[in-house]
């Protein structure tokens, strides 16, 4: 019998290694930002990607100290100047 493996069978550890290949990007935004939560990572997002984000459920809120910062939004992947940082409990 041949094992089927679905995109169930991958764990978010196996993702974020999968990760490092940037042009290997088939997964959707969704996945890969919540798999960052999973992982308990920081996550940046832009403002077009912020609003898709619920982060209360799974633990994320913006630090009040520092509530933006600047780099590659987790979602969309493109430069954020003036991105939305999400730390697993507030920071
Ligand atoms: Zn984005």
């Amino acid at each position: 019998m041949i094992p089927i493996r679905s995109e169930k069978s991958y764990t978010p550890q196996d993702r974020a290694k999968q990760r490092k290949y940037k042009h290997r990007q088939r997964q959707l935004a969704g996945v890969r930002v919540h798999d960052l939560a999973a992982l308990g990572k920081a996550i940046l997002l832009c403002d077009d990607c912020t609003p898709k984000f619920n982060a209360a459920p799974v633990g994320y809120a913006t630090n009040v100290k520092m509530p933006r910062a600047r780099g590659q939004c987790d979602g969309c992947l493109n430069y954020t100047p003036a991105g939305v940082l999400f730390l697993k409990g507030g920071g």
